[in-house]
């Protein structure tokens, strides 16, 4: 995708990744792993590979899973899936998810040159471990292409890095964001999120209130100008001190004692401190993989009227964001939802919202004709039914069938019946109503309403249309009703016939 490789510089910048203590060292023993907050992901974030050095390889427990994603795949997935095989590496070019930013994916490439997959990079305490799937169910050859010593090549791969560029300018306009929020409008970061790749949906902050309108829009105008000086971003580490490691993790907490969300990870065992300074705008504890510019990074607010999700929260609002490739995978999917609206409403973009108005004021209208006409009809068809009683001799027992393809043919049926038994009636009846659709298959219902004079009558023509034609429904008093699932011929109506006649000696 040309767009990528437009927003990011091909090379990191020599004065990225700056340690300013004078002691500490990257470890260059490589049957060490280096610690998480000195990994070449964090020195070098657009270093695409590297050759380095197996330091240790196990067989992955299945009760310790790296994933939920994984999960999920093999529960869909026919055949076992293939075992996983635990690699931590000297040094590597993928992030191990943490301080929000997921995991990375990528490629190992063992000394035989057979590539493997890397499906989720982890942190265990203060080191990377790969999680690579094997080739077969047969770990054991998995495990045994992964010796101590082994050189091996680690990859992001094309999908690894658009993966990685994605979270990299969606995590380091968070930073900037949140960097504007507090200077400008005194608003602490409670938390964040970002939905994984190849996720669209936007990355959110958590604010103790929610932002006006013209706050978003100062917030959003500030933040890009920011983007369009071409701010440089780069990473200042230590030592984590005794007792620093503590401190660090008893950060600022709020009222609802959540935290502010700077703290060091108690598990993590790492001994670096990093801070990711956006020049002039912010510093900020933090692991993550970041761009070394903020220069021309886009970043989208959603105004709080179109935020995806509402807020759950009273004490808190969500402040939803995209930024960088994210906004143009965002703008293309909206762009094809209006284009194909305004394609069915055949009208130009800017005047769907109108016509979209306009075509729900008329269906609102239209619904409101129909009931008003279909309440008439009942009335027509019930005074017909009533003038036929007066005709027949004795009781008057009918069944009537109708086409409909409302799906509201239940209630049409029963509003005869309203309309029927408001007026006199001099003779016992009894009337069976039934309605199918125009076509139908196996799978359509048809309706059916009973009603008469004698309440016990109705519920035994109800039972025998239970029994004789598996009708399924109830009734109260003098009206029952029920569906029948299938094609509804001239036989069920036979049937109908049937019953009326085997209970009408009762009228
Ligand atoms: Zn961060």
């Amino acid at each position: 995708m040309a767009a990528i490789a437009i927003l990011a510089p091909p090379v990191t910048p020599p004065d990225y990744h700056r340690i300013v203590s004078p002691t500490l060292r990257i470890p260059t023993d490589s049957s060490k792993p280096i610690p998480v907050g000195l990994l070449a992901c964090q020195r070098d974030p657009l270093l695409w590979e590297l050759p380095t050095t197996v330091v240790s390889a196990r067989v992955s427990q299945p009760v310790s899973g790296p994933s939920k994603a994984k999960k999920k795949a093999s529960a869909s997935n026919v055949t076992p899936a293939e075992p996983l095989i635990e690699v931590i590496l000297h040094d590597t070019v993928l992030f191990p998810e943490g301080g929000g930013q997921p995991s990375d994916v990528g490629i190992i490439t063992s000394e035989d040159g057979s590539t493997w997959d890397v499906v989720e990079v982890k942190r265990h305490g203060g080191h990377a471990v790969h999680y690579i799937r094997a080739k077969s169910t047969d770990a054991d050859a998995a495990l045994s292409a992964f010796p101590a010593g082994a050189k091996v090549g680690v990859a992001l791969g094309e999908e690894g890095w658009t993966r990685r560029l994605d979270h990299m300018s969606l995590h380091t306009s968070q930073h900037l964001l949140s960097a504007v929020l507090e200077t400008h409008l005194k608003l602490p970061t409670l938390s964040w999120s970002l939905p994984a790749y190849p996720s669209t949906n936007p990355g959110s902050v958590e604010l103790p209130r929610a932002l006006t309108a013209s706050e978003l829009a100062y917030v959003q105008t500030l933040a890009n100008q920011h983007a369009f000086e071409g701010r440089k971003v780069h990473v200042e580490v230590s030592e984590l001190l005794d007792g620093e490691h503590a401190k660090l993790q008893d950060v600022e907490k709020i009222e609802s004692g959540r935290a502010v969300g700077k703290g060091v990870p108690k598990d993590y065992t790492g001994g670096v401190k990093r801070v990711v300074v956006i020049d002039g705008v912010d510093r900020n504890p933090c692991c993550g993989t970041h761009l070394p510019t903020i220069h021309s990074v886009p970043l989208f607010l959603f105004p709080p009227t179109t935020s995806p999700a509402p807020s759950t929260s009273t004490s808190s609002s969500r402040l939803y964001f995209l930024a960088g490739p994210r906004v143009l995978t965002h703008l293309a999917s909206m762009n094809f939802l209006v284009n194909s609206t305004s394609a069915t409403l055949t009208c130009g973009i800017p005047l769907v919202p109108a016509r979209v108005e306009q075509v729900v004021d008329e269906r609102r209208k239209a619904e409101k004709r129909v009931g008003d006409l279909e309440e008439e009809l009942a009335g027509i068809i019930a005074s017909e039914m009533r003038s036929e009683t007066e005709k027949s001799e004795g009781a008057y027992v009918v069944h009537k069938h109708r086409i409909d393809d409302s799906t509201g043919a239940l209630a049409f049926l029963s509003s005869i019946s309203t309309a029927f038994m408001s007026g006199e009636t001099t003779k016992p009846y009894a009337v069976v109503l039934s309605s199918s659709p125009s076509s139908q298959t196996p799978n359509s219902t048809s309706v059916v309403f009973v009603f008469g004079s004698d309440d016990k009558l109705v519920k035994e023509v109800g039972d025998s249309l239970k029994a004789k034609i598996g009708v399924k429904g109830g009734g109260k008093g003098t009206r029952w009703s029920g569906k029948y699932t299938g094609v509804w011929r001239d036989k069920e109506s036979t049937v109908v016939d049937e019953v009326l006649k085997e209970v009408s000696g009762g009228l």
